[in-house]
């Protein structure tokens, strides 16, 4: 009765086996389209990561649980992670299958199969270990796997690694996998390739405009392409696939890198110095830091890196975007693009954090989020850099104390109007401006009274004087407004309010007065380099020599006007 009662439990057990088997298994077949492998998988946790293969065949281990759910991201973890996986091929041809990991960064991965003889095989590979112990020479990891017809197949993975546990298995025979990966690549290729232009793009205008923050740029462009094509096991398998070590180092010490020069790059473009001085300091205490943790980054171990490593990025983070902030608030313009670039990032950084963890599925936009969030970041850093390097061209084309156009944009400009008269015929007008015994008001009143004088009458100006027409400082105490479209007369008219202006809203209760010279180029006269600012100036010492504080125009002389009119 004894046995009889063994007996059942033994046919119980094993039709329980069998069904459980049966349902798990993943039906394959010859051409089998791609599958993700991770809800049919069964896994064992080994706290110890002691448990062999032998152990496990044998029934002395623990036992698998089913997993069931569609993502397994482990993050940091000492124990090892067991998946088993049965394939059964209920047709009548051989079933080849491409088993794949997608996400490169394993230290130890171990596959075993069993052979055609019913013998194990290992297949030990991993970043840890030789590009070459890859079993298909590809940035992730392929095992191939043979199924026979009407037969069922487990294997067996070991996951083992410093850094974070995503598991990511799928299944496709050769073709359906060979056509993914090739759309993969070519996702790839368009990343890299949009680095490498900007990366050319801007060593060109380096190469013109020689300011420093473009190699900040570059490098911090360089060292975070680099640190990507680590990440997805790019660099491992073109850049040094006979170095482990640099596999595993590089992306610390890309990381720190692109720390350093992000940050020295976010106080350059924004010129925080001057902006957000107190942040500036904060700033560099952090570049410090990551210059230090690149020196230590060979000596310590990965678990503590990575933990100091993740500190440290978010406090550069937060930093850049204090810096950004308050640039942006304190009215740059490079700021702006730089921070719709770091807003970009952040939102991006924060999927593959939330995947990292395993508070979302790991998938092709989670795990490249952040690729595509850093892609965009770069073009708008690097717009960024263009608005800086236009806020500098106006600066060296403005005057500080008045914020009107200085003499160098004048110069640029008085040609480019006279081509204008020459093209379209219309007259071009040009009224010169200086302040009366305005040494009496320095000497009376002090130099920065007199600043104050000549910013007034700037302020009036650039209030007074509309596009297209030009108003300018054009030395001292002296202005010159360059009139389009306008004739004599009509000049002659805004002169004289400009002179009342002057005259009635001086500041400070001060007896300002200007002379004013106004000429006119019409297409016949003045049309020489020079002769329009000649006559409004020869205009401007007769106003000088009448008595100051009056309007005259320049008197075209009579011999050089009946010269035109015969020609
Ligand atoms: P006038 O033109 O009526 O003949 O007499 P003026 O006293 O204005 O003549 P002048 O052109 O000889 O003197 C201009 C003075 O303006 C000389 C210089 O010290 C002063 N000046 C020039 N630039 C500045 C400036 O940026 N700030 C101040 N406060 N003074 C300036
Ligand atoms: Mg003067
Ligand atoms: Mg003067």
């Amino acid at each position: 009765m004894a046995d009889f009662r063994v007996w059942c439990m033994v046919v119980l057990l094993c039709v329980g086996c069998s069904s459980f088997a049966d349902e798990h298994a993943v039906k394959v077949q010859a051409n089998m389209p791609n599958l993700s492998l991770v809800p049919h998988m069964t896994l064992l946790e080994d706290p110890s990561a002691e448990l062999t293969l032998k152990e496990i065949v044998s029934g002395k281990a623990p036992e698998f649980r089913r997993w069931a759910q569609p993502a397994a991201n482990f993050g940091f973890s000492s124990s090892a992670y067991w998946v088993a996986l049965t394939f059964e091929n209920t047709q009548g041809s051989a079933a080849d299958l491409f088993i794949r990991q997608d996400y490169p960064l394993i230290d130890y991965l171990d596959f075993w199969f069993k052979d055609a003889n019913g013998v194990w095989r290992n297949q030990a590979t991993g970043d840890r270990r030789q590009f070459s112990s890859r079993p298909v020479g590809v940035r992730d990891f392929v095992f191939p796997l043979q199924v026979p017809p009407h037969e069922r197949q487990t294997v067996y993975f070991r996951f083992k690694s410093d850094g974070p546990i995503n598991i990511g298995l799928s299944v496709a025979a050769p073709g359906p996998a060979l056509s993914r990966a090739a759309g993969e690549q070519l996702l790839f290729g368009a990343y890299y390739g949009g680095f490498l232009v900007l990366v050319i793009y801007n060593l060109i205008l380096f190469l013109a405009v020689k300011d420093r923050v473009y190699v900040y740029y570059m490098v911090y462009v360089v060292s975070y392409g680099l640190y990507m094509s680590v990440h997805n096991g790019l660099a491992f398998q073109y850049i040094w696939p006979g170095s482990p070590w640099l596999a595993n180092q590089s992306l610390l010490m890309l990381l720190g890198i692109s720390l350093l020069f992000g940050l020295q790059f976010s106080r350059e473009v924004n010129g925080t110095v001057r902006l957000a001085p107190k942040t500036d300091r904060v700033a560099v205490v952090l570049q410090a830091v990551s210059a230090a943790l690149l020196l230590v980054t060979p000596f310590l171990s990965y678990q503590l890196l990575v933990l100091a490593y993740s500190l440290q990025t978010v406090f550069v983070c937060s930093v850049i975007v204090v810096l950004g902030f308050l640039c942006c608030l304190r009215g740059s313009v490079p700021a702006r693009y730089f921070m719709a670039a770091w807003l970009f990032f952040m939102v991006s950084v924060l999927i593959y954090m939330f995947k990292q963890f395993g508070f979302l599925p790991h998938n092709f936009f989670t795990q490249n989020s952040f690729q595509m969030g850093s892609l965009l970041e770069m073009v708008l850093l690097s717009l960024a850099l263009a608005a800086r390097v236009n806020e500098m061209q106006k600066l060296g084309y403005s005057d500080a104390l008045t914020g009107l156009a200085n003499r160098r944009h004048f110069d640029e400009r008085l040609p480019k109007e006279i081509e204008q008269v020459q093209q379209t015929g219309a007259p071009l007008s040009l009224v010169v401006l200086d302040i009366d015994h305005f040494k009496r008001i320095n000497d009376e009143h002090g130099h920065a009274v007199g600043d104050e004088v000549i910013a007034t009458i700037g302020r009036l100006l650039r209030k007074n004087v509309r596009r297209p027409s030009f108003a300018s400082r054009y030395g001292g105490e002296e202005f010159a407004v360059l009139l389009p479209n306008t004739d004599l007369q009509q000049a002659q008219i805004l002169a004289e309010r400009l002179r009342v202006l002057v005259e009635t809203e001086s500041p400070m209760q001060l007896p300002i007065t200007a002379s004013l010279g106004v000429a006119c180029c019409d297409g016949d006269q003045l049309m020489a380099r020079g002769a329009l600012f000649e006559a409004a100036d020869s205009a401007l010492y007769l106003a000088k020599t009448e008595g100051r504080n009056q309007v005259q125009v320049y008197a075209v002389p009579e011999a050089s006007r009946r010269a035109v009119e015969e020609s």
